[in-house]
């Protein structure tokens, strides 16, 4: 039976995650190693009772009671604190799902590919911040990385067969996000509850105005450069409104391979779940007659900086995407918390690597986790004190 661990199980992609795992079987087809959570104890305890799992797990130690509590006579251990998280995440497994967001995330991913296992990879910051920390990870362990993020498992997809050296490009999609149609000039304007109205993605908070601002999409062409190891040049954005193609590749012979499916990140889920079969998944199938027509434009990157500073942080390389990603959470914190405007987010980031290069090296490689956590420390410091 093959053994697997969630972390951040309780959160978007744990949920979906849990959702596939019951539907694929539950007990009867998974050997549950862990499960983890923030603080999420009532969630944490009834998914790790409907998996019979070994160890559910709070990053939030002053949860503990609670958890013990609710997992009492379950026969699954309860356990909290960064200790008890990376010692969970260390336990050998044969799959685990890395869903934690945040730079927390990166850790656990680390110390599941130290045991050989495949990372199902949805955290984003693990490839931007440590993008080949990750990698030499998984080569050092005979480990691999499945990527989780949409627009990644497509690529990945669409790679099937094919030898990388034939690819010319790699096209990522955007929705554009909720203020797309904004006209250029109100943008500065635009409020918290205008970024939230995405489109076609129902996700969190964050990850919703991260789309507004296109800073999702800076992320993800670093990611797209860092996990299949082209040249940045190589890695294109292009705004698709319908957001049914996730990704293309174009080869050098000309053809473009597009992946096509629903807006349910169960798709992705479910391939690196499955991978490298296919396995008949619960999610809705395209009527294109309905659709219609799928349309693309070109971003401008006047709207979208963030796109613009993505280019300058893969440039640099080494620990300028840990800075990017710390500074790019301070700006979206102050944008929700309504201390800064919503254009003002880019220029605090942009701000903020600037300073950290007169205290740091940003070109210095990621290559120890210590690295990594300290710059994403600085780059917070800084982007603190600019506001
Ligand atoms: P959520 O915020 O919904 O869930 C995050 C999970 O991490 C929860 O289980 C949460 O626990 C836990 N958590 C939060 N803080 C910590 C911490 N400091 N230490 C340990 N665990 C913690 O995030 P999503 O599921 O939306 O996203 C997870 C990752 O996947 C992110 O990196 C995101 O960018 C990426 N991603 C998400 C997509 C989506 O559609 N949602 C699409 C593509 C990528 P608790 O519930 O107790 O707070
Ligand atoms: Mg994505």
């Amino acid at each position: 039976m093959r053994r697997i661990s969630v972390f951040g199980a309780t959160g978007s992609i744990g949920e979906s995650t849990f959702d596939l795992l019951m539907h694929q079987g539950g007990l009867k087809s998974f050997h549950t190693v862990a499960l983890t959570a923030g603080r999420n104890v009532a969630r944490l305890a009834t998914m790790a009772r409907a998996l019979h799992a070994e160890v559910a797990v709070c990053a939030d130690e002053t949860c503990l009671p609670a958890l013990r509590a609710a997992l009492a006579g379950s026969g699954t251990e309860a356990a909290a604190g960064p200790a008890a998280l990376a010692e969970a995440a260390s336990r050998p497994v044969d799959w685990a799902m890395s869903a934690i967001v945040g730079v927390a995330g990166l850790q656990p991913g680390l110390l599941a590919l130290q045991q050989g296992a495949t990372l199902a990879l949805a955290n984003k910051e693990s490839l931007v911040a440590a993008g080949p920390l990750m990698l030499a990870t998984a080569a050092a362990h005979h480990a691999r990385i499945l990527p989780v993020d949409s627009e990644h498992s497509a690529i990945f997809q669409a790679l099937t067969g094919e030898d990388i050296a034939a690819v010319e490009r790699i096209i990522l999609t955007a929705s554009g996000g909720a203020l797309r149609d904004w006209p250029l000039s109100r943008l500065a304007q635009a409020m918290l509850a205008d970024a939230l109205a995405h489109p076609n993605w129902s996700m969190g908070q964050r990850i919703t105005v991260d789309s507004a601002s296109m800073f999702n999409k800076a992320m993800e062409v670093i990611e797209t450069r860092e996990f299949f190891g082209i040249e940045p040049a190589q890695v294109e954005v292009i705004i698709h409104p319908e957001s049914l193609i996730h990704a293309m590749v174009g080869y050098h012979d000309g053809a473009v391979m597009a992946h096509l499916g629903a807006t349910d990140m169960r798709h992705a889920i479910g391939y690196a779940l499955n991978w490298p079969t296919r396995q008949p998944l619960p999610v809705a199938r395209l009527d294109l007659a309905a659709i219609g027509a799928l349309t693309f434009r070109a971003p401008d990157l006047a709207r979208y900086p963030a796109l613009r500073l993505a280019r300058e942080v893969m440039a640099v390389r080494g620990l300028a995407g840990a800075a990017f990603n710390a500074a790019k959470e301070v700006a979206l914190d102050k944008f929700i918390a309504g201390a800064i405007g919503f254009m003002d987010m880019a220029g605090l980031v942009e701000a903020t690597l600037d300073k950290v290069s007169t205290e740091a090296s940003l070109a210095k490689a990621a290559t120890t986790l210590e690295d990594v956590l300290g710059m994403d420390q600085l780059a917070r410091r800084l982007a603190n004190q600019a506001g």
